[in-house]
């Protein structure tokens, strides 16, 4: 076995947003790395969830890179809410932009990281057996990067393609004169099951949990706005910087509590009639107070019961959990497709999935013929990419041991026993709570601010204090236990996946207190770490 590029400073996993961007900024300060990627293209997210209907649910004028004025003034976004196929094409067009691609290597799936305590150095082995050695290693392999298929008795019996919606394949796919089996009602499959359900015979929605999904109105891109925009680029989004979710949405500072009945309603058809995630803003205790959520969610069963015509399909998409306790979905004609003759929806909840015959869905009902299966089941999120690598720290311990009950981290950027490693928007950050690529910026300038310090003053070893982490923890526990969401099961307290630790991951303070907690932080010459 030989050992790739022994010089190398920074050893990068993952070629999605992070990767890319910390690949620019490691070249800036002056240190050399590779970013190891395991997709035969970069791009991440945008490369491997192709599925029909995939877009950002954050507009793309604020889903994108502000490190570059040129880049921002230089690229056009098509739609409000840009598909999948553009984002993807925006991230190679960064990647030709800054030259990233000579430091990427593809199709090289990492499977151990060990740290080796002789020589403070980070060995990373590859599935075909290369290794490399480097200083530091940055872990930027995704919050939502690893597909969840859940176990099904006979799914090798059944003869017909399925389909994850988070490995879609790179050729087109027809469901033309199909019946097809769609199983999970999560962002993924609230925005693929409309363009299913155009295409195929049939289609039948085994649903296990109904959601909430606000209407996109999607649009092309207005040419004045997007003149305006890039006018006053530098404003907007040191402006998107100061709010929760770094997202310029405009919320509502009043208590839904407060407000009389008429007036609360006329405030939740504006915001249902604007479209997207802003709703969540209408008022400002939606998220933290069953009572005012239950303004908000009511507003949202009736107008399901509204779009869907027939009630009892209705009753059966009418979610049964606080509004924003899951991620709210954001879609285009998800109601209305529950109207058309070719679609049918079944509740698992009444009649769970028994098996799968060569060509059926059995159900403790009945048997549903099904030539293809989508299965838009989410992920195992947030842990998921780090826990399938085998990452050995100091004393040969390993991540996945000292995870088993849910991971720690200090400030979701390292952990305590494994020196010189980081996560990119790691548990313990805001992360997937926000606008992701000012969440990725945030934490790629924290990293390299750090080891251009470290270059400085001839530093060579940074490690997450136990203490610090431990507090952290708790802090991270605090300030998420305030949201609904922390009470609700998602993939967000790890319940989506049987077995798995149910801590709440992300941290929920907001952006604006997480930067000011990191740059106190590094001020006060990196508190909390012990750097040697
Ligand atoms: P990723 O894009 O996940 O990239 C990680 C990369 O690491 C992947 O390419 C993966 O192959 C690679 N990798 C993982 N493990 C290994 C390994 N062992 N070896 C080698 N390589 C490895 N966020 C928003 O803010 N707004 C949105 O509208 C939005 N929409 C989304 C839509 C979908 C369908 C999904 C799934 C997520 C969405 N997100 C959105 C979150 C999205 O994941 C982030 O916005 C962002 O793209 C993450 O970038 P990343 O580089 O951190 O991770
Ligand atoms: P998800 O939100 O976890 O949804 C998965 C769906 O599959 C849920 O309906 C879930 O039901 C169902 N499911 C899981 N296991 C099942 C089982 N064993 N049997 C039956 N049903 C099962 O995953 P996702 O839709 O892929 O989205 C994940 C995240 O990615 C989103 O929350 C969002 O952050 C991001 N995303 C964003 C967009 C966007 O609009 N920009 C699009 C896609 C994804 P339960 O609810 O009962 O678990």
């Amino acid at each position: 076995m030989t050992v790739k590029q022994p010089d190398l400073d920074v050893l990068i996993v993952g070629a999605g947003f992070s990767g890319l961007y910390l690949i620019h900024k490691l070249r800036q300060i002056g240190l050399s790395c590779l970013a190891l990627e395991a997709g035969e293209g970069i791009g991440g997210t945008w490369y491997w969830n192709r599925y029909p209907g995939a877009r950002c649910d954050v507009p793309s004028f604020q889903y994108s890179f502000s490190f570059d004025k040129d880049l921002e003034q230089e690229w056009e976004w098509s739609e409000r809410y840009a598909p999948q196929p553009e984002i993807l094409d925006y991230a190679e067009h960064v990647a030709e932009r800054f030259d990233l691609k000579r430091s990427i290597k593809l199709s090289t799936k990492v499977v151990s990281a060990t740290f080796e305590e002789q020589n403070n150095t980070w060995s990373t082995t590859t599935e075909s057996g290369d290794q490399y050695a480097s200083r530091f290693v940055v872990f930027a392999t995704g919050c939502l990067s690893v597909p969840f298929a859940p176990t099904i008795n006979g799914l090798e019996n059944f003869s017909g393609p399925v389909y994850h919606t988070g490995k879609w394949p790179h050729e087109q796919v027809s469901f033309e004169g199909l019946k097809v089996g769609f199983v999970g009602t999560g962002s993924s499959g609230i925005q693929s099951l409309p363009i299913v359900a155009k295409e195929a015979a049939e289609v039948t929605v085994f649903q296990r949990t109904a959601n909430y999904s606000v209407p996109a109105h999607n649009s092309k891109a207005n040419p004045e706005v997007s003149k305006q925009t890039k006018a006053n680029y530098p404003e907007l989004r040191e402006l998107a910087k100061t709010t929760l979710s770094g997202v310029l949405t405009y919320p509502n500072t009043q208590s839904a509590l407060e407000v009389p009945e008429e007036e609360r309603t006329t405030v939740y058809e504006e915001r249902w009639a604007d479209g997207g995630l802003p709703f969540l803003g209408a008022y400002s205790d939606i998220m933290t107070d069953l009572q005012a959520n239950e303004t908000a969610s009511e507003f949202f069963k009736n107008k399901i019961r509204g779009i869907v015509k027939d009630p009892a399909t209705a009753e059966l998409l009418c979610p049964k959990f606080p509004l924003g306790g899951k991620r709210m979905c954001v879609d285009t004609d998800f109601y209305q497709t529950f109207n058309r003759n070719n679609v049918t929806l079944i509740s698992l909840k009444e009649e769970p999935i028994e098996c799968l015959s060569s060509n059926a869905v059995h159900t403790t009902n009945r048997a549903i013929e099904c030539d293809a299966l989508v299965l838009a089941t989410g992920f195992d999120a947030m842990t998921g990419a780090l826990n399938a690598i085998e990452i050995k720290g100091k004393d040969g311990q390993t991540l996945k041991d000292q995870w088993a009950s849910g991971p720690q981290t200090y400030l979701g950027l390292m952990v305590n026993g494994f020196p010189n490693l980081f996560t990119v928007t790691g548990p313990g950050s805001p992360s997937v709570f926000t606008n992701m690529l000012m969440a990725i910026e945030q934490h790629v300038d924290w990293i390299t601010d750090c080891l251009e310090q470290m270059k400085t003053k001839g530093q060579t070893l940074i490690e997450a204090k136990q203490a610090t982490q431990d507090e952290w923890g708790q802090e991270v526990q605090r300030a998420g236990n305030q949201f609904l969401r922390s009470e609700t099961d998602s993939w967000y307290n790890g319940a989506n996946i049987e077995g798995k630790a149910q801590v709440f991951m992300p941290y929920m303070a907001g952006l604006p207190a997480y930067r000011a907690i990191c740059d106190e932080v590094a001020s006060e010459n990196y508190r909390g770490f012990s750097i040697t």
